[in-house]
């Protein structure tokens, strides 16, 4: 059995920028040390900037990026609201069955997997939902779901943005397009490991804050007294430390680049890696118009895989021999395409290089 740690083993692409991991070998502080707690208001400062809003409720839910979903339906939806969910992947159905959950009603509507939604079919579903929400992001089939439309015509409903894998990697206004609340995941483009969420939440979202939600770990009622300066700061649960270090320093290394600056590498890496793909055969499953750069989904061509190997025997020789992570497709994709991520740390023009390279050698014709 091997005993090596196979993360030390190669120089494979590591989605975590050098400042994250320095981050983690930090001392930790004590939850509740003054030095700790400036560093938390000091995340929620560099939150604010990267999700673009001014949003005082704005801080890391601790849990992967489902946390984060989960706390922007639990704490404002539940029996008698009615919740409009775009559904072109994954992550849209994971949404409507956590806002089903908590007993609201759901109206889902459904695009095709690798096209995006069309908003106005959002906003002409229900006649007064409590909510309209989509992914900003499907990772499921690389598509963007187009968020400023929505926030011009909601009228009364909320405008709920899931930005996993958007935030930090393509623009995202939440003030600007009337995101009324928004939570994302630390493992994605901000280039941090998983283990946070983060969420923004207007005020006018925090005026239909339920009073007890279904949730008692996610109940956001307690920080936001204390943010809105109605409580004292207070114990809640013990703040996974180091991770705030690590969310810290990746914000950092996103801010001193600039979020512009991320957004056309994130844009220059995914073009090239989309054009490397189609030159070599591979049909590029979203839509035009609506791809992600810093997710690539594509069909694999079969006469182009090595005799009697499948995508997944290639996906296995990227990893073990190139040091290559590919993810599989998901639905229609599933065992014919793959999901690329270039993205954070990764996105970089030598990866792009070096999987176009990799697949040069692997692959025949
Ligand atoms: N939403 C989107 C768009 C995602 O891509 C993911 C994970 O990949 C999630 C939600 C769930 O996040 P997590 O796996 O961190 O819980």
């Amino acid at each position: 059995m091997r005993q090596t740690d196979p993360v030390l083993m190669g120089p494979g692409p590591c989605n975590a920028y050098p400042e994250v991991m320095e981050a983690f070998a930090r001392p930790v502080m004590g939850h509740l040390d003054p030095s700790f707690l400036a560093l938390m208001d000091e995340v929620g400062d560099r939150l604010r900037q990267v999700f673009r809003t001014a949003n005082p409720l704005t801080f890391a839910v601790s849990g992967t990026g489902s946390a984060g979903m989960e706390a922007a339906l639990v704490n404002f939806v539940g029996e008698g609201d009615t919740v409009v969910i775009g559904v072109n992947g994954v992550f849209g159905g994971r949404m409507c069955d956590v806002a089903a959950r908590c007993g609201a009603e759901v109206v889902r509507v459904e695009a095709p997997w690798g096209t995006p939604i069309d908003p106005q079919q959002l906003l002409d579903a229900h006649p007064s939902p409590s909510m309209i929400a989509v992914v900003h992001a499907e990772t499921s089939t690389g598509v963007r779901n187009d968020l400023a439309e929505l926030g011009a015509a909601k009228g009364d409903a909320l405008l709920l943005a899931d930005c996993v894998t958007s935030l930090g990697g393509i623009d995202l206004r939440v003030d600007e397009w009337g995101v009324d609340i928004a939570y994302s995941g630390t493992q994605k483009c901000l280039g941090v490991p998983p283990g946070l969420a983060p969420l923004t939440v207007s005020e006018r979202a925090l005026g239909r804050l339920r009073d007890v939600p279904q949730s008692w770990y996610l109940d956001l009622n307690m920080i936001a007294r204390y943010v809105m300066g109605e409580g004292a700061r207070a114990y809640h649960h013990t703040a996974p430390i180091s991770m705030v270090y690590a969310l810290h320093a990746g914000l950092g290394v996103l801010l001193d680049e600039g979020l512009d600056a991320s957004f056309a590498r994130h844009s220059a890496c995914g073009g090239a890696l989309q054009d490397g793909l189609e030159a070599r055969g591979f049909e590029l499953f979203a839509q035009e118009g609506s791809r992600l750069p810093q997710l690539t989904s594509v069909w694999v061509p079969d006469d182009r895989l090595p005799a009697g190997a499948t995508e997944a025997d290639v996906r296995r020789t990227l990893l073990e021999e190139y040091g290559i992570e590919i993810g599989g497709g998901l639905g229609d994709l599933a065992g014919k395409g793959w999901r690329i991520g270039c993205m954070g740390h990764t996105a970089r023009r030598r990866n792009v290089a070096l999987l176009l390279a990799a697949l040069d050698d692997v692959l025949v014709g």
